[in-house]
């Protein structure tokens, strides 16, 4: 079969993240179906480089050396949502470049219940099936019944409950170039306005909460056991704390939430600041915050 797939050289990954910084991908390429995909490990294998999957890319810090090999980008070409509604369960198929955000707004639409909490995550189904993805008190493992992915040229699926979702995590994160194709979720059906109710209470309780009007990857670490990281980073005094003035700093709004507050900062900015805040807490609370948000390429 002759090659389809659009690889393109030297792409500048900043823009394909919320937290608009980093470097270029030698090879950058969007798939639109499982065969491009392969295409593009074929490619990456004959060329001897690495493979990087990249969702939404609203939870990764991407080094300003960017990343020294192919970039596959799972979105827009590989968005198809399909709903049945069967016996008072819904069972909807998304693929992976499908947003969050079209997924919940589907459900609503449908009168579809239990998957509110997605609308406001600003991810793709993709990387919130690798992440485990979840707020208010419900992550994608409540929904998710079914995960296809390819893996060695073969399309293979896994049930939910084998997918092995923690928390922010699943198998797919030890699993080697392995790229989520979709996923399949039964919701139940339930009263149309209530739900609409619920997914706008948990929408403003973000807008009051997050610095949504910042670049940031969300949460920047993980919730340690026992602990808000966001409360530790408070009582370590770095509130609305920066390094200096590149506009990397700790949100005045939610001090779980690095931001890129001038939209200029680099990389190297950010992953300074993420170290201090890590330095800080240890030393104030004796806990060691660890990372939520992916780091892509190299950072020494
Ligand atoms: C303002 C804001 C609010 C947020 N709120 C929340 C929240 O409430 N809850 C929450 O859990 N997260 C939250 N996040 C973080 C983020 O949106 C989620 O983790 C989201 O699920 C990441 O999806 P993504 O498509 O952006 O993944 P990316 O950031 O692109 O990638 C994340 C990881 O997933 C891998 N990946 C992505 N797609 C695929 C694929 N198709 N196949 C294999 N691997 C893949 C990547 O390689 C990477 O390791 C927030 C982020 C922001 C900016």
């Amino acid at each position: 079969m002759a090659a389809t797939l659009d690889i393109r050289r030297d792409v500048i990954l900043k823009p394909y993240t919320t937290m608009k910084c980093g470097g270029p991908a030698v090879f950058f390429a969007e798939p639109d179906s499982a065969d491009e995909v392969g295409e593009a490990f074929g490619f990456a294998a004959k060329e001897g480089i690495p493979v990087q999957v990249l969702g939404a890319g609203s939870n990764v810090l991407i080094s300003d050396k960017g990343f020294d090999g192919l970039v596959i980008k799972i979105g827009r070409n590989m968005s198809a949502i399909d709903t049945v509604i069967r016996d008072g369960v819904g069972v909807i198929s998304c693929q992976a470049g499908s947003t969050l955000a079209s997924f919940g707004a589907e459900c609503l639409k449908e009168g579809l219940a239990g998957a509110e909490f997605c609308c406001g995550i600003p991810g793709n189904v993709g990387g919130a099936v690798y992440m485990n993805a979840g707020a208010y008190g419900r992550q994608m493992e409540d929904i998710v019944t079914e995960v296809t992915y390819w893996k060695d040229g073969d399309i293979k699926t896994v049930k939910g409950s084998d997918a092995g979702f923690g928390y922010r995590t699943s198998i797919f994160e030890n699993m080697e170039d392995a790229v989520i194709l979709g996923m399949t979720c039964e919701v139940p059906e339930g009263d149309k306005e209530q739900i609409k109710a619920y997914a706008e209470e948990l929408r403003q309780k973000r807008v009051n909460s997050q610095p949504l009007n910042l670049p940031s990857a969300g949460s920047t670490f993980k919730r340690p056991e026992g602990y808000y990281a966001g409360k530790l980073i408070e009582d370590a005094g770095l509130k609305g704390f920066g390094l200096d003035d590149s506009g990397a700093m700790v949100s005045e709004k939610h001090a779980g939430f690095v931001v890129n507050s001038k939209g200029s900062a680099s990389a190297s900015d950010v992953y300074r600041l993420i170290r201090y805040i890590q330095d800080k807490v240890f030393e104030t609370s004796g806990v060691r915050l660890e990372p939520e948000v992916r780091l892509i390429g190299d950072f020494s």
